[in-house]
């Protein structure tokens, strides 16, 4: 399989990291990109396997230093994506798969526009927005989960009407309705781009 450099933005609650987590299940050549990111873990997240969990400090010491591919504040939170590691596993002739959010997506689309098309990251590069089937199901999503105060909630759904403008600016759009479904629509992308069909 060509090495493919996956980018997937989604509201929080459209069930991305459970889509995310199913796609590297079935492709194992698939490394998942660990953010940095300088929010508190929720319970059962772990340092260095869900993100990097850094003080204020070193993260904007590495803004500093250019370390990153990408980095956005969202929810009040810096959130970003160390380069060096999405190169070491494209040289690797694996494949990368990024969750990060709109305003990330798009510094990543700024950033390889300006590549060489031979650049692994330019030649592999794919983006895909996944969707709630409506604002209603986000909210459930939302509250259902239990990880947010309302106050967070309300804000993730705002958030989420501001993301959800910006769908159209990715090669492909998923909503994530049924599961399975959505799944197989990822799987058909990744397999077309990833030429092994
Ligand atoms: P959460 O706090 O729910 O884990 O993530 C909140 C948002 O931050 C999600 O939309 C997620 O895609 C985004 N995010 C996670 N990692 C990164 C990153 O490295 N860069 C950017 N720009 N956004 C990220």
């Amino acid at each position: 399989m060509k090495p493919l450099f996956v980018v997937i933005s989604a509201p929080s609650g459209a069930g991305k990291t459970t889509l995310c987590d199913l796609l590297l299940q079935t492709y194992p050549e698939f490394c998942y990109s660990v953010s940095c990111t300088t929010r508190y873990p929720r319970f059962g997240e772990e340092d260095g396997i869900d993100y990097h969990f850094l003080p204020n400090e070193t993260f904007e010491r590495f803004i500093k230093e250019e370390k990153f591919l990408e980095y956005a504040l969202v929810h009040d939170n810096y959130y970003g994506t160390l380069k060096q590691p999405i190169y070491d596993v494209l040289n690797e002739r694996q494949s990368m798969l990024l969750d990060i959010d709109v305003k990330g997506a798009a510094q990543v689309r700024k950033h390889i526009a300006g590549l060489p098309q031979s650049d692994p990251l330019r030649s592999g590069f794919v983006d895909i927005f996944i969707s709630p089937p409506s604002m209603e199901e986000l909210r459930r999503r939302l509250e259902t989960r239990g990880t947010d105060a309302p106050e967070v909630i309300e804000k993730r759904l705002l958030n989420a009407q501001e993301e959800m403008s910006h769908s159209g600016e990715y090669m492909y759009q998923v909503v994530n309705d049924q599961l399975e479904i959505a799944l197989r629509q990822l799987c058909d992308i990744i397999n077309v781009k990833g030429q092994i069909i």
